[in-house]
């Protein structure tokens, strides 16, 4: 079968790679011609594991080919694939125009039936107005059915979260573009993937309803963690002792400096927004994304607090990226903090293994550093921001003769805090007791 997939950012190449890995013919396209251009020679546009390795498989097998001709890309596909952006507008809501956009050329250039199948996150209704866009600008009358397929994948371990989703939505009112759909994803009835088939509206909401939860469970748990350093708990102990009632689950209950990234923001705050039009206030994450402001403007108290100050200092910031392996900055924590650090006067020196060229060009003012060693040379306090499994692993006496004092601030709660505190450190986390040096 031939597919195409419109928008090749982290959803749309790991979608159109992996259903080429699937056996599929895929085109993929997008208006970025430089991006396009790079990919026809294998280059990745961006950080992520594995990705390189299945284009290059994909495009070697001849199942896998890029345009930026989005006539050829719809004229030979049976299912189109739309994986544009829809980044927040000012007021929250979802920005569509990408996908109305790409929606209007679909509708220009088809001949035939399609399904049209929207991995993008787009908010309930969208559906419909795809379908109303696509029939206005149809020349005449063609069949098409549209699907919602949301996409629930994790940067940093996109194509892993493809090939062995915990479940697969498919959102449709038409037999026949279900019965399409399940053929598509056949590869994963042998992990025996539950496929959720459901109308699109409810497509669609699980989507929102899912990311929403989420971060709620991040801003439930971070703030725990601020009540957890009031009262002299530990909120690793604690999370690990809620985690374990299988109603709740261990996941998502890590304490942090607040959740980031290029979805949890921009979804919570479009379901907000969704509730607000509909008259069906969402409360909760109204909370969850307060919490999440409050958190990260939280530790740049925190580090404030540590340095007795901030005016004149030095910090050394490991991990710039809203998380491990990518090298996505979008909505970022540690770009909120950094920027706090620096209004207060205080210089800062970081390293990110991915993020750092992009890093240094959205904040100039920091000094970047080829590794945590040269970032802790002349700081006055090692930050450590981003969970890297290059941070795990630290030469604490080596760090000892290059940091002006040794303090660790782990705003991942990375390391066993007494270890830290044997190896002469102060050690300042997120929800657990500080530590003093024990040499
Ligand atoms: P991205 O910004 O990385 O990529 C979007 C791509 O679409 C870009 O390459 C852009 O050039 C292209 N594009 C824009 N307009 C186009 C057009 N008219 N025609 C063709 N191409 C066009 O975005 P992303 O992170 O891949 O996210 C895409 C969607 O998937 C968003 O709705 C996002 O919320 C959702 N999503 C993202 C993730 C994630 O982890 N990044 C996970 C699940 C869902």
């Amino acid at each position: 079968m031939q597919i195409c997939v419109i928008g090749t950012g982290y959803v749309g190449l790991v979608t159109g790679a992996c259903f080429a890995e699937f056996g599929l013919n895929v085109t993929c396209m997008d208006t970025d011609a430089k991006r396009i251009g790079k990919l026809e020679k294998g280059e990745v546009p961006f950080y992520e594991p594995g990705i390189t390795e299945l284009v290059a498989k994909g495009i070697r097998d001849n199942r896998l080919t890029f345009t930026t001709d989005i006539a050829k890309a719809v004229d030979d596909a049976l299912v189109i694939f739309i994986a544009v952006g829809t980044p927040s507008r000012s007021d929250g809501s979802a920005d569509l125009s990408y996908v109305e956009e790409v929606g209007r050329g679909i509708a220009r250039h088809m001949t035939g039936y399609k399904v049209i199948a929207t991995k993008s996150t787009v908010p309930v209704g969208t559906g419909e107005t795809l379908r109303k866009v696509i029939k206005a600008t149809q020349k005449k009358p063609i069949p098409f059915d549209i699907v919602s397929n949301p996409e629930f994948l994790r940067e940093g371990s996109a194509i892993e979260d493809f090939m062995r989703p915990n479940r697969v939505v498919i959102g449709t009112d038409s037999a026949e573009a279900t019965a399409i759909m399940k053929d598509l994803y056949r590869p994963l009835y042998l992990i025996e993937t539950p496929i959720v088939i459901t109308d699109i509206p409810t497509s669609e909401m699980i989507k929102y309803a899912s990311n929403a939860f989420l971060a709620t469970k991040v801003s439930f748990i971070n703030e725990i963690a601020n009540l957890c350093e009031k009262v002299g708990a530990d909120v690793q102990a604690v999370a690990k002792g809620m985690g374990l009632d299988h109603r709740i689950g261990s996941k998502f209950l890590h304490a942090g400096p607040g959740f980031g990234g290029s979805c949890f923001p921009k979804d919570v705050a479009a379901l907000i927004d969704t509730g607000e039009r509909h008259g069906a206030e969402m409360r909760i994450a109204k909370a969850a994304a307060a919490a999440n402001e409050q958190q990260k403007r939280a530790m740049v108290v925190k580090i404030k607090q540590a340095l007795g100050g901030l005016q004149g200092k030095t910090v050394g910031v490991l991990g710039l990226s809203f998380k491990p392996n990518t090298n996505d900055l979008r909505e970022s924590p540690a770009l909120t903090i950094i920027e706090g650090l620096l209004k207060e006067g205080c210089a800062v020196r970081a390293h990110d293994p991915a993020a750092l060229e992009e890093g240094t060009k959205l904040l100039p003012q920091i000094t970047p550093c080829a590794d945590p060693y040269e970032t802790a040379e002349g700081s006055d306090a090692l930050v450590l921001m981003t969970e890297w499994n290059q941070f795990r692993n630290l030469e604490f006496g080596r760090l000892r003769t290059l940091l002006r004092q040794p303090l660790l601030i782990d705003l991942r709660n990375v390391y066993e805090p007494e270890r830290v505190a044997g190896m002469g450190f102060r050690y300042v986390s997120v929800g657990q007791p500080e530590r003093t040096p024990k040499k």
